[in-house]
């Protein structure tokens, strides 16, 4: 399969079964995240357990790429240090904005099915959303704008 077939089916896979959608009721970090160049808004809640993502949930009304990019990753960070979630962030926001070379976007691994929207300039804030928002939670603030994000 190549890269452009393989991109299409995540993005299918995850806008039919988005994981871990939903809320935390017992969350310890939850924001709003928006874009407002495509009209994507997503809620992320997360709960630290020792310093860790013990889970992670996602919501919201967004493009299919954002969706997808939402949902790969709360399975990327479930479970990881909040510092190592935050370095994979800063990973994907390089490989999605074209600045990673290739052996940052190989340590992304299954995420670095995104590195195609570099090429796409309209749906880079899409797919950066997610961890934008992601951020946002982390660092106890309740609302994230990607067009804020540099
Ligand atoms: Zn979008």
């Amino acid at each position: 399969m190549n890269a452009q077939s393989l991109y299409h089916e995540v993005i299918l896979d995850h806008n039919r079964r988005p994981r871990n959608h939903g809320d935390l009721p017992d969350a310890s970090g939850r924001a709003e995240g928006l874009n407002p160049l495509c009209g994507d808004r997503l809620t992320v809640s997360v709960r630290l357990d020792d310093g860790r993502i013990g889970a992670i949930a996602f919501h919201g009304d967004s493009c299919a790429i954002c969706k997808a990019s939402g949902s790969m990753m709360t399975q990327a960070v479930k479970g990881l240090p909040v510092a190592e979630a935050r370095a994979l962030a800063a990973d994907f926001r390089a490989m999605a904005t074209g600045e990673a070379d290739e052996a940052r976007t190989h340590r992304l691994g299954r995420l670095s099915v995104f590195a195609g929207v570099a090429q796409l300039p309209g749906r880079v804030k899409c797919a950066v959303l997610p961890w934008h928002t992601l951020g946002a939670a982390l660092a106890g603030q309740a609302h994230a704008d990607v067009t804020d994000a540099p």
